[in-house]
C-alpha cells in the first residue's frame, strides 16, 4: 500500500493517526535540528516533520538528502503544529515520519513548481508532466473534465447517444486544409483526417441515430493565429426531424446547463440577433456583448460638409468611449497610433470630446459645428465626459478596424470582466462568402447548410445576398459554438454543388457517398459544433486555451516534447511508395 490517505486530506481530526503518504517533494526545508519537507501530490501539500530528539540519525540524513521533486513515501503520526498555516486545508496538521522510502530520484527541474513559475511558456511545454504538476494547469485539466463530464451528463440525459466516427476519412470541407496520412495498403493513396465528423454525423441521421453527440478530435492544417491548435476538440451534434428552434433551444439548454453546474451562473433566456445587425452595431459577427460601446452609423449626420475624408467614404462610423474625455491630448494620439498599426490598418481617426458643460470639441472643428457635433453624440449615444471616436472607409474594413479598437478599449476600461458572461446566438448569416483570392464564392459555413426557405432563386442572381439557416453561439466575444439546418435532398444539394462551382463529376467523386444516401431516405436534420478548448477556457475566465490542453502545440504547430512532426526513415518512406522533394 503505497498511501493511506492523500496530500490533500488530514486535519485536526486525524491528529495521533498512522498514516502512509505517498508524493513529491515540493521543498525541504533544513534548520539543522529540524526538517520540514513539504510533500505535494494531486490533492495537496501536507508538512512532513523530522528532528534530533524523535527521529533517528539514519533517518535525519536521508530527510537531508532529499531534493526537489524526489519521489517518496513516509510513514508517520499525524500531529498538531506548532505554527499553523490557515491558507492550506492540511494547514493544522504535520506528520512525525518514523519511515522515509525514496521511491525515485529527481533531476532538478528546469523551472520552479510553484503557482507563479520561472518557466517560460515554450520551456514548460517541453516539460509538460512538470507543468502539469503545478496548481494552474492541473486545475484546468480537472475543470475541464468538470465540463466534459457535464456535457456527458446532459446529453445523454436528454437521449443524445454518443457515437465515435472514424479518422482516417476523405477530406471534410470546412475550409481549411486537410492533414492527410498516406495509406500503405493503397498505394499512392491517401486518408485525410477529419475536419469534422459533418458529413458522418449526417449519415448518422440517415441511419436513424436522431440525437447524436461525440466529443471528438478535429485537425485543420491552417496557418496557426494566436491560439488555435492544429488538433482541436469540438463538442460536435446533430438531430433528425427538428427545426431551427429545436437545435437552438437544445443547445442553449447545455450551454445553460453548464454555466450553471461549473460556474454556478443562471442566466436568461439568450438574445437573439440577426448576423447583418451584429455587423452594423458591433463591426463583428461574434460581439462582446458585456458591454455597449455600439456602433452609431454617422454617413447621414457627418457627409455632405466640406470635410472630403468623409465624403468619399462608403462608411462613416463611431463609438463613444464611456469617460473617454479625460483621455489627455497625447493619450489619444497614442490611440490613434494604434487605429494606425498594420494589424488593425485604420489611415486615421477623428474624434470628438463631449466636454460637461455640454459643449464639443473635435478634431475636425473646421468642418463641423455644435449642432453638427450635437447629432453625433445623439447617433452614437454619447454622453457628457464621453469620447467619441470615428473611422471611415470601406464598409467591411472599417467595421473590422472600429471593432478591434471597441474590443480593445473595452480590455482598457475593465469592461471585460471574465466571470460576467453574456451567451447570445448569431442568426441568419450569409450562405456563401465572396473569396478575393480564388473570386469566387464559398460556403460560409460549409456546402451542407441549407438556405433559408424560398431563397434558393436567388442564388442566380444575387448568390451574395442569400441567407442561411445558420447560427452562431457566441459567449463573451468568442465564437464558441457553430452550426445549420441542413439540405438532405440530393437535388438541393446538386444545385449547392454546382453553385460553388463543384462539376458534377467532381461532386460525385468528393461526396458521391452523401448524395447516394440522401436517396435513401434522409430525414430533414440539423446541428451544431461547439469548441470545446475555448468554451472550458472561458467558462474557466481564461482567454487561452493552451492551458486547458494537456499537451498543447507551440505557434508553429510543433509539440516540442516529442519533438514532432519528424522526418520518416527511408524504409517507411518506401513502404509507403513516397519519394520525398524537400529542399535543405
Ligand atoms: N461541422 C461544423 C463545424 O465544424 C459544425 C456543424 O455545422 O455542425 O464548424
Amino acid at each position: 500500500m503505497y498511501r493511506s490517505h492523500h496530500c490533500g486530506e488530514l486535519n485536526a481530526a486525524h491528529i495521533n493517526t498512522e498514516v502512509t503518504l505517498s508524493g513529491w517533494v515540493q521543498g525541504v526545508r533544513d534548520k539543522g535540528f529540524m526538517i520540514y519537507v513539504d510533500l505535494r501530490d494531486r490533492y495537496g501539500i501536507t508538512q512532513l516533520y523530522f528532528d534530533e530528539e524523535q527521529s533517528s540519525k539514519s533517518l535525519l540524513e536521508k530527510a537531508q538528502s532529499l531534493g526537489r521533486e524526489f519521489v517518496i513515501q513516509v510513514k508517520g503520526q499525524v500531529q498538531e503544529r506548532a505554527s499553523k498555516n490557515p491558507n492550506i486545508p492540511t494547514g493544522d496538521i504535520e506528520i512525525l515520519v518514523s519511515e522515509l522510502t525514496i521511491l525515485n530520484e529527481a533531476e532538478l527541474p528546469p523551472f520552479t513548481i510553484e503557482d507563479e513559475t520561472d518557466g517560460g511558456e515554450e520551456l514548460r511545454m517541453k516539460y509538460r508532466y512538470l507543468d502539469i504538476r503545478r496548481n494552474p494547469v492541473k486545475e484546468s485539466l480537472i475543470f475541464r473534465h468538470k465540463v466534459t463530464q457535464e456535457v456527458r451528463n446532459y446529453l445523454s440525459k436528454e437521449g443524445f447517444i454518443e457515437v465515435e466516427t472514424p479518422y482516417l476519412i476523405k477530406s471534410t470541407p470546412e475550409g481549411a486544409r486537410d492533414f492527410v496520412v498516406p495509406s500503405r495498403m493503397n498505394e499512392g493513396q491517401f486518408y485525410a483526417l477529419p475536419q469534422s465528423p459533418q458529413t458522418f454525423k449526417q449519415l448518422l441521421m440517415v441511419g436513424g441515430m436522431d440525437k447524436y453527440f461525440q466529443i471528438v478530435k478535429c485537425f485543420r492544417d491552417e496557418d496557426l493565429r494566436a491560439d488555435r491548435q492544429p488538433e482541436f476538440t469540438q463538442i460536435d451534434c446533430e438531430m433528425a426531424f427538428i427545426e431551427q428552434e429545436d437545435i437552438l433551444n437544445a443547445f442553449e439548454g447545455l450551454t445553460r446547463h453548464l454555466l450553471k453546474e461549473v460556474n454556478g451562473v443562471e442566466v436568461d433566456k439568450f438574445p437573439r440577433m440577426l448576423y447583418d445587425d451584429a455587423m452594423r452595431l458591433y463591426g463583428n459577427d461574434k460581439p462582446d456583448i458585456r458591454f455597449g460601446m455600439e456602433f452609431g452609423e454617422l454617413n447621414e449626420v457627418a457627409q455632405h460638409k466640406d470635410f472630403n475624408v468623409f465624403n468619399s467614404a462608403e462608411l462613416v462610423v463611431g463609438i463613444a468611449v464611456p469617460g473617454g474625455n479625460a483621455y489627455t491630448r497625447k493619450e489619444i494620439d497614442k490611440l490613434i497610433d494604434w487605429v494606425k498599426r498594420p494589424q488593425v490598418g485604420a489611415l486615421g481617426m477623428v474624434y470628438c470630446r463631449c466636454n460637461d458643460d455640454g459643449s464639443f470639441k473635435s478634431s475636425v472643428d473646421k468642418f463641423y459645428d455644435q449642432d453638427d457635433l450635437a447629432k453625433w453624440a445623439d447617433v452614437t449615444g454619447a454622453k457628457a465626459g464621453d469620447l467619441i471616436c470615428v473611422l471611415s472607409g470601406p464598409t467591411n474594413k472599417v467595421r473590422a478596424q472600429l471593432s478591434a479598437l471597441r474590443m480593445e478599449l473595452a480590455e482598457r476600461l475593465g469592461l471585460r470582466k471574465p466571470n460576467e458572461f453574456a451567451p447570445l446566438w448569431v442568426m441568419d448569416f450569409p450562405l456563401l462568402e465572396w473569396d478575393e483570392d480564388t473570386e469566387r464564392y464559398h460556403a460560409m459555413h460549409h456546402p451542407f447548410t441549407s438556405p433559408k426557405p424560398g431563397q434558393i432563386e436567388l442564388l442566380k442572381t444575387n448568390p451574395g445576398a442569400v441567407k442561411a439557416n445558420a447560427y452562431d453561439l457566441v459567449l463573451n466575444g468568442n465564437e464558441i459554438g457553430g452550426g445549420s439546418i441542413r439540405i438532405h435532398d440530393k437535388e438541393t444539394q446538386a444545385l449547392m454543388f454546382d453553385y460553388l462551382g463543384f462539376t458534377p463529376e467532381e461532386a460525385k467523386a468528393q461526396f458521391g457517398f452523401l448524395m447516394d444516401a440522401f436517396q435513401y431516405g434522409a430525414p430533414p436534420h440539423g446541428g451544431l459544433a461547439f469548441g470545446l478548448d475555448r468554451l472550458v477556457a472561458i467558462l474557466g475566465g481564461q482567454e487561452t486555451i493552451r492551458d486547458f490542453i494537456a499537451f498543447p502545440k507551440n505557434n508553429n504547430g510543433r509539440d516540442v516534447m516529442i519533438d514532432a512532426p519528424a522526418p520518416i526513415d527511408d524504409e517507411q518512406l518506401k513502404e509507403l511508395s513516397l519519394k520525398l522533394n524537400v529542399k535543405s
